[in-house]
C-alpha cells in the first residue's frame, strides 16, 4: 500500500502524542492541522486520502461535497457519536469510519467522579483549602447509598455507569430505546424515570428524536432537587430551560461534561476572553453546577485504544474490503445495512 496521507483536523498536544506513538513506524503521512473542519478549512485536506476529525469538527453536506470533489475517500472519527456528520448524505460519496468503544470506563468514571464532586461540594472544599479556609458552612452533602439513579442509554457507559451506582448501593431504573433482554436492567418508562429518579445520568447518543429531552416538560415531572449528569451530548438538555429549573430550585444540581453549543467553546482557553454565550456564563456561575469541557473519554488508556483503533479503520479501509468500524445511515437505522460491516457499506 502507497502511504496514504491523512490531515487531521483540531490536533491538540494529546491528540499528537497518542497518534504519532501509534504510527511510530511512520506507515500513514499524517499532517496535524490545529484548526476545526469547516467549509473554510477543508481545502488544507487537498491530497490527502482521508481526514481525521472529532466531534466538533462539522462534517455538513457543504464540507462532504468539497472533500468528494478532493478525492478524499474517507472520514475517520476519532471519536464513538456520528451525530457532527451528515451521515445520509455522505453514502455513496464519502464512507465514514468511527471508534465505536476505547474506553468505556473513562467516561462511566468521569460521570461518577462528577456527581461525586457536586453532591459532597468537592469543588468548593478544594478552593477553600487552597486558601486556608477549613470552615464546613455550606458543604453538606448527601449519601448516594439508597438513592435512586436513572439511567438512559444502557449500552457500553451506560451498563459500567450502572455498575459503579450499584457499588454505592444506589437502586438504579433505566430507560432504552431498545432495552437489553435478560440483563438484570429495571427498565421502566421515560415518565416513570423522571418522576422516581434522585440522580439522572444521561448515556444514549444525540438523535433528531431525542434532542433536548430534558426540557421545560421533563423538569417538570421530576423530584425537586433532582442531580442531572450529562456526559453523552449537549443537545440532550435544552440549556436555557436548565437555566430556569436551577433558578426555581427544581434541579438541585447539574454535572454537565457536554453542553449544546460546545463547539465553540471547548477545547480552547478563553480565560482572557469575555465568553459571548450567557447560558452557558450563567451556568458556570451557579455553585451547583460543574463544567468540565468534553473530557470524559479523556485518559491515557483511551487515548492509546482511539488513536490505534482509528489507523486499523484507515488500514483496513485501504488495504481491504472490509470495514468494521464504518457507519452509514442504514447501518443507523439498526439492521438495515446489508453489508452488516463485513463488506464496506456502498
Ligand atoms: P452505546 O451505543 O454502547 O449505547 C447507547 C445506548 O443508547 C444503546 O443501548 C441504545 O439502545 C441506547 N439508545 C439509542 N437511542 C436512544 C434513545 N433515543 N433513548 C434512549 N436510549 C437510546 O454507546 P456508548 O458507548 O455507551 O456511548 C453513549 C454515548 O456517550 C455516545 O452516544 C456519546 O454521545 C457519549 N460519549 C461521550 C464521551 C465523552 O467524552 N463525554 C465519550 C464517548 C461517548
Amino acid at each position: 500500500m502507497d502511504k496514504k496521507k491523512i490531515a487531521f483536523f483540531d490536533a491538540k498536544d494529546y491528540d499528537r502524542q497518542s497518534f504519532i506513538n501509534s504510527n511510530r513506524d511512520e506507515e500513514f503521512d499524517i499532517t496535524y492541522l490545529d484548526t476545526r473542519l469547516t467549509v473554510d478549512t477543508c481545502k488544507l485536506a487537498e491530497g490527502c486520502d482521508a481526514v481525521c476529525v472529532f466531534v466538533n469538527d462539522d462534517v455538513n453536506r457543504e464540507v462532504i461535497d468539497r472533500l468528494y470533489a478532493m478525492g478524499v475517500k474517507l472520514i475517520a472519527l476519532r471519536c464513538a457519536g456520528y451525530n457532527n456528520v451528515d451521515i445520509e448524505y455522505a453514502y455513496g460519496k464519502i464512507h465514514i469510519v468511527r471508534v465505536p468503544a476505547y474506553s468505556p470506563y473513562a467516561v462511566a468514571e468521569h460521570a461518577m467522579a462528577l456527581l461525586l464532586t457536586s453532591i459532597r461540594r468537592i469543588h468548593k472544599a478544594y478552593i477553600r483549602t487552597k486558601d486556608f479556609n477549613f470552615s464546613l458552612n455550606g458543604l453538606t452533602g448527601f449519601d448516594l447509598h439508597g438513592k435512586t439513579v436513572g439511567v438512559i442509554g444502557t449500552g457500553k457507559i451506560g451498563r459500567i455507569f450502572i455498575d459503579i451506582c450499584r457499588g454505592f448501593g444506589m437502586k438504579v431504573i433505566a430507560y432504552d430505546k431498545f432495552p437489553a433482554k435478560d440483563s438484570g436492567i429495571d427498565y421502566v418508562s421515560l415518565d416513570e424515570l423522571w418522576e422516581k429518579s434522585d440522580i439522572i445520568s444521561l448515556h444514549c447518543p444525540l438523535t433528531d428524536e431525542n434532542r433536548h429531552m430534558i426540557n421545560a416538560d421533563s423538569m417538570d415531572k421530576m423530584k425537586k432537587g433532582v442531580v442531572i449528569i450529562n456526559t453523552s451530548r449537549g443537545a440532550l438538555i435544552d440549556s436555557e430551560a436548565l437555566v430556569e429549573g436551577i433558578k426555581a430550585r427544581k434541579i438541585g444540581a447539574a454535572c454537565l461534561d457536554v453542553y449544546e453549543e460546545e463547539s465553540n467553546v471547548f477545547f480552547h482557553d478563553y480565560s482572557n476572553h469575555i465568553v459571548n454565550d450567557d447560558v452557558l456564563a450563567r451556568l458556570i456561575s451557579m455553585p451547583n453546577v460543574i463544567v468540565t469541557s468534553h473530557q470524559a473519554f479523556l485518559t491515557n488508556e483511551a487515548l492509546t485504544n482511539i488513536a490505534d483503533t482509528t489507523l486499523g479503520n484507515v488500514r483496513e479501509f485501504f488495504e481491504k474490503d472490509t470495514c468494521p468500524n464504518e457507519v452509514c445511515y442504514k447501518c443507523a437505522n439498526i439492521g438495515s445495512c446489508q453489508q452488516t460491516h463485513e463488506k464496506k457499506c456502498f
